[in-house]
């Protein structure tokens, strides 16, 4: 055997020694360009794990179960033509993440920038979303999971119509199931209301915590809001600290170290 091979036997062994440590006990790799796909530095599919600069490596948090079923179900619905937003988006924005996240962001709906590169939350409130997660949740923004209520832009960022959230709503669940997070953080009122299934406003909702499913849902106001009205702040910041709090709590603390 020629050494190149027996790295990457060696790669394999390591990685599938990894899995099982993680109590993965199914290996099913239905096509081999899965494996290849983990590897490749393009960000090839939008829940790749993605590395950050200066953040250190640490074995990734999900099995390869999650991982292909995310995969799967993004190829069953990325030509979604449920509704009319079909006709206008440029791209599909699926959610982007840790398949096996323990925490989930959850947004309204794909902006401009968003409609134009396919991935959520990568405008101004994106970043600063990226800036709320890593500063002050202090968690790699790859470690988790970010999608939104609307998988498709509304035209001029309107907000999204009662038949758009009931047509993309059944794509969240289905994303959720798979995903099985410990905690969502829902960012502004249309995740939070849909999510809870209320109309209780965001400002009445926020500060406590509810349950999607038996899943924990912290709403806070929405990044572009805070953009809005930087007084908002200190609530956000509040809910951040509740937010981190309750993920101790249901997971432990492994990411203090990151
Ligand atoms: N606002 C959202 O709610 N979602 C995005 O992905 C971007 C901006």
């Amino acid at each position: 055997m020629k050494p190149e091979e027996q790295a990457v036997l060696d790669l394999a062994r390591a990685y599938l020694t990894q899995l099982a440590e993680q109590g993965e006990r199914e290996l099913w790799i239905p096509k081999a360009d899965l494996l290849i796909s983990r590897h490749s530095s393009e960000n090839a599919e939008p829940f790749a794990k993605k590395k950050t600069p200066g953040v250190r490596e640490r074995a990734p948090a999900y099995g390869i179960s999650g991982e292909r079923d995310l995969k799967a179900y993004f190829n069953e619905i990325k030509d979604c033509r449920k509704c009319p937003l079909c006709r206008t988006r440029k791209n599909f924005v699926f959610g982007e993440g840790n398949p096996g996240a323990k925490l989930v962001f959850i947004g309204e709906a794909p902006g401009a920038d968003e409609d134009l590169e396919g991935r959520p939350f990568v405008g101004a409130a994106g970043k600063l979303l990226t800036k709320i997660i890593e500063n002050g949740l202090k968690v790699p923004r790859e470690e988790v999971f970010i999608g939104n209520i609307l998988k498709c832009r509304p035209p001029g960022n309107r907000n999204p119509l009662p038949n758009e959230i009931e047509q993309c709503e059944p794509h969240l669940i289905r994303q959720l199931n798979i995903i099985r997070p410990k905690v969502i953080c829902a960012l502004g009122t249309f995740a939070a209301q849909t999510l809870l299934g209320t109309k209780v406003p965001i400002s009445t909702l926020r500060g406590n915590i509810h349950y999607y499913q038996d899943i924990k849902v912290i709403p806070t106001f929405h990044p572009a809001a805070l953009l809005r009205n930087p007084g908002w702040k200190r609530f956000v910041w509040e809910d951040i600290q509740l937010l981190r709090r309750e993920y101790d709590r249901e997971v432990g603390s492994d990411f203090n170290d990151a």
